[in-house]
């Protein structure tokens, strides 16, 4: 009997050390709603923090699968780069339902994502993230010159970026990452100066515009400053 209870309170003190559920909130209508700008970018950097420290939250997947198959209500839209090392749901540690992905080689802007965007912002977003990392291939490939098929106009979309960085050298990681960084910023104007239905958006503070590199050496996004 008194084993049944060894038992029993060990059995308790290990669902007391097991993680709970998530403690991020799945976004409603009502949650949307409420969040600001600067509350957004406040959970992706938090998000990104617990990322970082190898704490993100425990996931009950099922579960979010069923909250979300009636409607969505995501909070953000991140523009990022398709390399697989930087997902942005995990790198940002967030569920389902929380943001809109719009990833291409490079994050370079076309109208078909700014078609993506402008749709983000009619159901409620209230952050658009454009995000660029280290060690891009993308980068890289534009730096070379590379020529192949389709890709070869998506890369001539980074030029402004290496004419802004100033450096020319693939080899250099320090000249491939000021291009991504440049890369963003022009992403970002980009987003602005082609979409008036989006600056429309971003001037009355509705939503805001932020950019981020993430460094694949480290999992950190570091958010850049405004121009
Ligand atoms: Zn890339």
């Amino acid at each position: 009997m008194r084993s049944m209870k060894s038992i029993a309170l060990a059995l308790a003190l290990v669902a007391l050390a097991l993680p709970a559920a998530s403690s991020l909130a799945q976004q409603t209508a009502e949650s949307q709603a409420a969040m600001t700008p600067r509350a957004a970018l406040q959970r992706l950097q938090a998000g990104n923090a617990r990322f970082v420290a190898n704490k993100s939250e425990p996931n009950d997947w099922t579960a979010k699968v069923v909250a979300t198959a009636s409607g969505q209500y995501p909070f953000a839209a991140v523009l990022a780069c398709m390399d697989s090392r930087a997902p942005i749901e995990i790198v940002f540690d967030q569920g389902i339902g929380d943001v809109f992905g719009v990833r291409v080689a490079g994050n370079v802007v076309n109208d078909d994502e700014l078609g993506s965007l402008e749709y983000a912002a009619k159901v409620g977003i209230k952050l658009i993230v454009v995000l660029g990392h280290t060690r891009c291939g993308a980068v890289k490939g534009a730096l070379d010159g590379v020529k192949l098929g389709n890709l070869s106009g998506l890369l001539d979309k980074i030029q402004p970026a290496i004419d802004a960085a100033h450096c020319t050298e693939s080899s250099s990681d320090s000249c491939v990452d000021s291009v991504a960084e440049a890369n963003v910023a022009h992403s970002m104007a980009e987003i602005r100066a082609r979409s008036p239905y989006l600056a429309h958006y971003l001037d009355e503070g509705k939503i805001a515009l932020e950019g981020g590199v993430y460094d694949v050496a480290t999992g950190k996004v570091r958010w850049l400053e405004h121009r």
